[in-house]
């Protein structure tokens, strides 16, 4: 029994993408320095995370939690 180290549920077998946040648990290729692997920084907690990731799998935030706010904010209540 294995847990997704990005949304904490578990994982009933060796599954590559993880059903509960669709996050492909590929990361022993971060470690891996090799220019078709996109990665990114964490927003929150900068450490290497991978490019097409939802949930960083160190700080378990969403990384689209950014995105998210700005598009709920009404651009005409900031005038
Ligand atoms: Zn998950
Ligand atoms: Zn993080």
């Amino acid at each position: 029994m294995m847990k997704c180290p990005y949304c904490h549920e578990r994982l009933t077998d060796k599954v590559v993408k993880c059903p509960h946040c669709e996050q492909f648990l590929l990361d022993p290729i971060l470690n891996l320095d090799h220019p078709s692997i996109d990665k990114k920084n964490c927003t929150f907690c900068d450490k290497k995370v991978l490019k097409e990731a939802k949930i960083c799998r160190y700080c378990h935030r969403w990384l689209d939690e950014v995105d998210r706010i700005a598009r709920d904010i009404d651009p005409d209540d900031l005038v």
